[in-house]
């Protein structure tokens, strides 16, 4: 028996008698309410959609987020909707040549005690959301968009779009990278685009070009540029993001419709196995990425925030959404540890806050390492793949990561 599955569902004696509000319902702030939920906590999400959806894109979970989502209850929804892959593998823009990154699957479970999956974004933010119904029906309130917040001495008004207005005693930002919470707190903020142009989209299995591995991660990487696919779904699709520095689109929207023939040329000179899934797939999105430097605090008194509102990151360790797992049971842990007090906030934030900018910076690392030049041709692509993918320095950059036990680390 896999060694996660035999763990128990979290409960805590606390009463639930007081609440928290969580402004935002993505994957960082539903996981949070259902991990306050499981700590005997009220909650409610405030959402400014008015139907609660994720956009149709994959997202990768390493182990030290499906620990989480274990803990939280969730083995055997994610089980029925995410995929387990054999490994990772790295590919040459130009040739496509092929190394090992890491081996994952049972090695996963064997030497971190949960698997690493990939999911439908929907699924897993459908998974977490089911949960959260069954306990608190209606835990989560849609058409709720935070415009601005004030707290006094032993609560927090948050008001709303629609000019209604709602109290707690706690509040956490949960509302994304373009968080309306943090600027309350700390005011604007200056994010600068990386020059780099993100392309996602969504390829039905039987449409994959043959060729293309099912069973593996794949991340090609060339000049400027790489390409990231994985199956979801239950292996139904083939989720497929290519990122290319680029200088000419500048809109941070995850909604944007682009073009097959656009994202084909973004990638005109590299191997045409990406070419055939581009043409595969279904209509692809493009989003620019922008970076905003590590924040020095996420707290006041009592509001704080989790996930992308404090710490968005580049895509290339995959773990912006691991992040507000792991930033979900800590800071249920805490309020269950020190009470829905400011004290509470400020442990979180204090246990959190370096190990988030640590991923940070290694994102930024990774996107130098997955565009740098010196893949440009094949005999220097050689040596650069073997120094830079050598598997001590790849137990370096991921070891940290996947170890970490968010349901355990001292609070
Ligand atoms: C191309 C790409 C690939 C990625 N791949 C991975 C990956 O493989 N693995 C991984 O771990 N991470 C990945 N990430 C990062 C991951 O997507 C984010 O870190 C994660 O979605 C953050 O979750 P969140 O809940 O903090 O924010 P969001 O998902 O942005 O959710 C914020 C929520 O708040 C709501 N909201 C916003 N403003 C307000 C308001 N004013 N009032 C009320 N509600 C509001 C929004 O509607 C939304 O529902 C990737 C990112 C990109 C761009």
């Amino acid at each position: 028996m896999p060694a996660f599955a035999g763990m128990t569902l979290w409960t805590s004696g606390m009463a639930a008698n007081k609440n928290v509000a969580i402004v935002g319902g993505g994957i960082g702030g539903l996981a949070a309410a259902l991990a306050l939920i499981r700590h005997g906590v009220e909650v409610e999400v405030y959402e400014q959609a008015p139907e609660l959806k994720e956009l149709g894109a994959g997202v990768q979970i390493s182990s030290n987020g499906t620990r989480v989502l274990y803990a939280l209850g969730l083995g055997k929804a994610i089980e029925k909707v995410g995929v387990i892959v054999a490994g990772k593998e790295i590919r040459l823009w130009s040739t496509g040549q092929t190394w090992k990154l890491f081996d994952l699957g049972a090695v996963s479970v064997e030497r971190y005690g949960f698997p690493y999956m990939m999911f439908h974004r929907g699924d897993l933010h459908g998974a977490l959301l089911q949960a959260i119904r069954r306990e608190r029906p209606e835990a989560v309130r849609l058409n709720r968009k935070c415009v601005g917040l004030s707290q006094s001495a032993d609560g927090v008004e948050m008001r709303f779009e629609s000019g209604e207005k709602a109290s707690a005693p706690l509040v956490i930002g949960a509302d994304g990278v373009q968080s309306r919470v943090r600027a309350a707190l700390f005011g604007a903020d200056r994010p600068e685009f990386t020059g780099i142009v993100c392309w996602r989209v969504l390829v039905p299995r039987e449409r994959v070009p043959a060729g293309i591995k099912l069973d593996v991660g794949t991340n090609w990487v060339g000049p400027g540029g790489h390409v990231v696919h994985y199956p979801v779904r239950g292996g139904e699709l083939l989720n497929l993001v290519g990122l290319l520095e680029r200088d000419d689109w500048r809109v941070e929207s995850w909604t944007v419709q682009g073009s097959k023939d656009e994202f084909s040329n973004d990638f005109r000179n590299w191997h045409p196995d990406i070419h055939a899934m581009i043409r595969a797939g279904e209509t692809p999105y493009k989003w620019a990425l922008f970076s905003r430097p590590p924040m020095p605090a996420w707290t006041k008194r009592r509001v704080t925030l989790l996930g992308d509102a404090c710490h968005s990151m580049l895509p290339m360790l995959a773990q912006g959404a691991v992040m507000a797992l792991e930033d979900g049971m800590v800071l249920a842990r805490c309020i269950e540890k020190y009470g829905i007090a400011p004290a509470a906030l400020q442990r979180y934030e204090t246990v959190r806050r370096e190990r988030a900018n640590r991923a940070v910076a290694g994102s930024a690392d990774n996107a130098r390492r997955f565009h740098n030049p010196d893949l440009a041709n094949a005999e220097g692509a050689e040596a650069y793949v073997t120094r830079e993918w050598q598997e001590e320095k790849v137990k370096q950059r991921y070891e940290w990561l996947f170890t970490y036990d968010a349901t355990g680390v001292a609070i």
